[in-house]
């Protein structure tokens, strides 16, 4: 039980995060091992079966997830477990928390009693409070992101258009360049993952980076912008993702991404 942490946001589809969760409250209560899980003991059997008394779950009731639910699991994380070692609050779609919710949360992350793990479900890290996802450690229960390799030459180029580095004419050829090339996807999905690593150093996260290689562009990203900027540019990648799915003008789409990337 030595490396659990107090809080968690579980990133990815419900199926896995959920799964990723009950190994999580199996792992804080199996009487048998001190590191994992046996899957046998009282505990790992009732927590299976869903009729742990130590393992809460909430969930959003209509559109979100009202600050009364998150006032009663914060109180109950006071207690001492009822037959456990330690109370699980499992929150489903945390993202659908109210902001007056995840204010309140957050002084329980902040000062979490020991006895209690909270876990936040969510397939979507945008509309949680960057304070809360500073206090949580963040697993990504994705699908292995697919690597992207591009030529040094044109990594170069686009790092610097990025940082601010480059002058008009160069950006301009830059483009040029984009708008040449066959597969603009693999473009923005490496854009993607590239933020997605600046957040994972923002987050002090213990995922692993996905572009190892440019890890100190990667810091220097992240030493440049505030989370709130980084998961706004996320947004914006995400939005000419769906907006070229949704069949949209391909090289607009790059063109008004990049503008607002090295604005
Ligand atoms: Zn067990």
């Amino acid at each position: 039980m030595h490396d659990l942490f107090h809080a968690y946001i579980l990133l990815g589809p419900l199926e896995e995060t959920q799964k990723e969760a009950i190994k999580i409250a199996k792992t804080a209560n199996c009487l048998e091992k001190n590191d994992g899980f046996c899957d046998y003991c009282k505990n790992c059997v009732k927590i299976e079966k869903g009729v742990f008394a130590d393992l809460v779950e909430v969930k959003p009731e209509g559109s979100s997830v009202k600050i009364e639910s998150i006032r009663d699991i914060i109180f109950d994380s006071y207690l001492s477990p009822v037959e456990g070692k330690k109370k699980v609050y499992v929150i489903y779609e945390a993202d659908k928390m109210t902001l007056e919710a995840q204010n309140s949360i957050l002084k329980t992350l902040e000062e979490p009693p020991s006895q209690s793990i909270f876990i936040l479900l969510s397939e979507n890290i945008k509309n949680i409070i960057p304070t809360v996802i500073s206090r949580c450690r963040v697993i990504e229960r994705a699908k292995p992101f697919k690597k992207y390799t591009f030529d040094k030459d044109f990594v170069d180029k686009l790092f610097k258009v990025i940082m601010e580095g480059s002058l008009p004419h160069e950006k301009l050829d830059f483009f040029n360049q984009i708008t040449n090339l066959d597969d603009k996807e693999a473009v923005l999905e490496f854009l993607s993952t590239l933020y997605r690593d600046v957040l994972v150093a923002k987050t002090n996260s213990k995922v692993k980076i996905v572009n190892e290689e440019y890890q100190d562009v990667i810091k220097n990203i992240a030493n440049r912008l505030c989370i709130e900027e980084v998961l706004k540019i996320m947004d914006k990648i995400n939005k000419t993702v769906e907006y070229i799915k949704s069949r949209g003008n391909e090289n607009i789409g790059l063109f008004n991404l990049l503008l607002a990337l090295w604005r």
